[in-house]
């Protein structure tokens, strides 16, 4: 298998594309993608400041090194689960990358609410584990970038993340969730920060060979409550018919954002709502997370950030770490 540019040998194959590409076009190629994709979709336009959401996992340090290396300068944002085993090494990986890219990170330890980790925590809230760390994730997202001047939450999602949602939202015609994915999504000003995904049209797998050919030290393993999920049986179905039949995610995705901005504006009309408390959007007069603090007895005080900044750090500081 010869590389199609150059005719080297290619390290990976691209059947969607019917091509084949050797590592230095394989990231140029990956690279162009994305910064195509940020282009049409204006994902990060001039003065905006972006953040990226970093979990430790491939995506989102592929994002972060990408983005900082075609020269949108990018702070990250963590959020410390508490998983044993797990959030630790995760956020090990994340200094890592910012010590390479010399970029600040804020992280918000969930241990700050309850002394819990996402799983105590979940209990307490009689939530699972998944839906309790999605909403406090989209906050706490949220609150960094308009407390610290952040205009642009980036995500690392993929196209095999927005196309199982998708095909999951579509196999139970949950309409209410139809409308609300999408590459980026606008802020509303004072409240909600622009959240946007330059991955959305990239797949998880080149993803994977990208931060490989990078060395990108990431985290292997998966979250640990990430085991069973319906999405990951969806991602599964979906390789298997884009084996079958290349370039089908392509055209799942694709076709869905070209019907997107319709159910998109509808919904932004059916959520006028701001919470009386903190200002976050909601359908009801307060939102979930200030539902939380409520029933946990604590004060909006408990949402703040550690802050690792990789240029305060001293050289003998760094060595040592
Ligand atoms: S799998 Fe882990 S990281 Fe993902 S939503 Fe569930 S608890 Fe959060
Ligand atoms: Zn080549
Ligand atoms: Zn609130």
């Amino acid at each position: 298998m010869k590389c199609r540019v150059c005719g080297e040998p290619a390290v990976i194959s691209l059947k969607a594309y019917s091509t084949a590409l050797c590592a230095p076009h394989f990231i140029s190629f990956l690279e162009k993608r994305t910064l195509n994709t940020i282009n049409k979709y204006r994902l990060i336009e001039n003065g905006e400041k972006p953040i990226v959401a970093v979990s430790g996992g491939k995506d989102s340090l592929s994002v972060w090194f990408m983005l900082n290396k075609l020269g949108y300068a990018a702070d990250g944002v963590y959020i410390n689960l508490g998983i044993e085993n797990y959030s630790d090494i995760s956020f090990a990986k994340i200094e890592k990358m910012a010590d390479l890219l010399m970029k600040k990170v804020y992280s918000f330890d969930i241990k700050r609410l309850s002394d819990k980790g996402i799983d105590g925590l979940a209990k307490i809230l009689k939530r699972v584990p998944c839906s309790a760390c999605g909403m406090i994730k989209r906050y706490v997202m949220n609150r960094v970038c308009i407390e610290y001047g952040y205009t642009t939450l980036v995500t690392g999602h993929n196209i095999d993340d927005e196309a199982s949602a998708l095909f999951g939202n579509v196999l139970y015609w949950k309409e209410e969730y139809l409308g609300k994915k999408n590459v980026v999504l606008e802020a509303r000003h004072g409240h909600l920060s622009k959240k946007v995904k330059p991955f959305f049209l990239c797949s998880e797998r080149d993803i994977a060979a990208y931060a490989i050919l990078n060395n990108i030290d990431y985290i292997r393993e998966e979250c640990p409550f990430s085991v069973g999920a319906k999405t990951l049986i969806y991602k599964d179905m979906l390789n298997r018919l884009e084996q079958l039949s290349p370039g089908t995610k392509i055209q799942f995705v694709k076709g869905y954002l070209k019907s997107f901005i319709k159910n998109r504006q509808e919904d932004i009309k059916n959520t006028e709502n701001f919470c009386s408390k903190c200002g976050y959007p909601t359908y009801g007069s307060i939102c979930n997370m200030c539902r939380v603090l409520e029933r946990l007895n604590i004060g909006e005080g408990h949402i703040c950030f550690d802050e690792y900044d990789p240029s305060v750090l001293d050289t003998t500081e760094r060595l040592m770490t």
